[in-house]
């Protein structure tokens, strides 16, 4: 089966935690952390669920390679599908 999945990455010590991409989500997928990195920001992180690739989030962050968007196309294998998205669900697409 082709599957497309997407999902953001977010570099949590280059986060200022401005929240752009998580008020621009369309989908509400992206969520402030509770815990805050080594400069005392809280990050964003990608809830696991919800992503549809639009992009937004990227665009809309004003910090240099903090986001971004990663989408993987033609999966044939059902097994590898379903492996990624358990991994971007558990680690927030980290
Ligand atoms: S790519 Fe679009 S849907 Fe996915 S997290 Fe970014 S803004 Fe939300
Ligand atoms: S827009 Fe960029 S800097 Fe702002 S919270 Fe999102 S990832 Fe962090």
């Amino acid at each position: 089966m082709i599957e497309e999945i997407s999902y953001p990455v977010i570099n949590e010590e280059l986060c200022k935690g401005c929240m752009r991409c998580i008020v621009g989500c369309p989908q509400n997928a992206i969520v402030l952390s509770q815990d805050m990195n080594d400069a005392g920001y809280q990050f964003a992180v990608y809830s696991g669920n919800g992503c549809t690739g639009c992009k937004d989030c990227y665009f809309t962050c004003p910090e240099p390679l903090a986001l971004e968007v990663h989408q993987i196309k033609n999966i044939a294998n059902d097994d590898v599908a379903k492996m990624i998205k358990a991994k971007v669900a558990n680690k927030g697409g980290n």
